[in-house]
């Protein structure tokens, strides 16, 4: 890359300081070095996002931009339980736009990385004539088989989910919080049986984990929690129905046994509302019961990407 001044791009990226690992050789060789710690499990992810269809300019800005790029990372991390450690950033830089932008969307992803006490080991740099692109790879740790997958859901387990659900791309997308810290609270006070972050909707995201444990799930309609992003001049029907599609939302959803749900609803550990949404059934399907007691299939509507 010649427009950007790369290497003075990279030395400014290196003099930002953040986090640093003593485990980890980070920026300024071929490739970053780790030595991995025994008995712990590493976890790899990476995730890219293209101006025009997870961000436009505005309302978001460069600084954002960078930002969601980490976040929507460390967010898959933490429905992993994992603990954030690297990141390598790979950018193609629209080249009309100048350095000053380049180190905004990199001013954006350090300081969410120096937040989540994740270390940037590394990446790429390249400009063209497109628009802006970022992929962040991330890597995390977990304690040995201490991972929480998708898989693990069983009939009688109860379904949790973290926040509120709905209204995300009004602007909340750009600034959403990754649930990493109440993935590790929740982790320590007790045994998430399965979990994912919600990315693409709970219609759809519940979806994998019925999938991948071979169970089925009942949700109560009074119980989800509608985000007050959501506008209140729709009908509660049409609230409801963004509240269980809407993108973007980046909360957890999980399950736990009876009993550790009893626990969890006795006392949230978490700052943030933690809600009962149903349980985990023997029977295949996804069902939404409704206040009258009938029962309607919850359809795989949740927002996916355009491609
Ligand atoms: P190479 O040509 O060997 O791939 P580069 O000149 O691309 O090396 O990169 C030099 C160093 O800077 C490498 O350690 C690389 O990981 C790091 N780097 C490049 N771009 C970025 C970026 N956007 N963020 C963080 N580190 C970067
Ligand atoms: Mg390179």
């Amino acid at each position: 890359m010649t427009a950007f001044h790369e290497f003075e791009l990279i030395e400014w990226i290196r003099s930002q300081g953040g986090t640093s690992h003593s485990d980890l050789l980070g920026i300024g060789d071929d490739t970053a070095i780790l030595q991995p710690s025994a008995n712990s499990e590493l976890l790899l992810a990476t995730d890219m996002l293209m101006e025009g269809t997870h961000f436009t300019f505005p309302p978001a800005t460069p600084e954002l931009a960078g930002r969601k790029a980490l976040a929507v990372n460390l967010s898959d991390l933490a429905a992993m339980g994992g603990t954030p450690h690297s990141a390598l950033v790979s950018l193609a830089l629209p080249r009309s736009r100048g350095s000053e932008f380049a180190k905004s969307v990199m001013q954006g992803v350090m300081q969410l990385a120096a937040e989540f006490e994740t270390q940037l080991a590394g990446g790429d740099t390249n400009s063209w004539d497109g628009p802006l692109v970022i992929n962040v790879a991330i890597l995390g740790t977990a304690a040995q088989s201490h991972s929480v997958k998708r898989s693990g859901a069983q009939p009688g387990d109860w379904i949790f989910v973290t926040g509120a659900l709905g209204g995300s791309l009004g602007s909340h997308h750009l600034t959403f919080q990754p649930r990493v810290r109440e993935a590790a609270t929740l982790r320590e006070t007790v045994t998430i049986k399965s979990m994912i972050d919600l990315s693409d909707g709970l219609a759809s995201d519940l979806q994998h984990i019925l999938k991948e444990s071979g169970v089925g799930a009942v949700i109560r309609s009074q119980q989800i929690p509608i985000s007050p992003l959501i506008s209140t001049e729709l009908s509660s029907a049409e609230r409801l129905q963004k509240a269980i599609s809407d993108g973007e939302d980046f909360e957890l959803l999980f399950t736990v046994s009876p009993d550790e749900g009893q626990r969890l609803l006795k006392q949230n550990p978490l700052a943030i509302a933690l809600t009962h949404l149903g349980e985990i059934t023997a029977e295949q399907g996804a069902f939404l019961l409704q206040e009258d007691g009938s029962r309607i299939s919850l359809k795989r509507s949740g927002w996916q990407h355009q491609l």
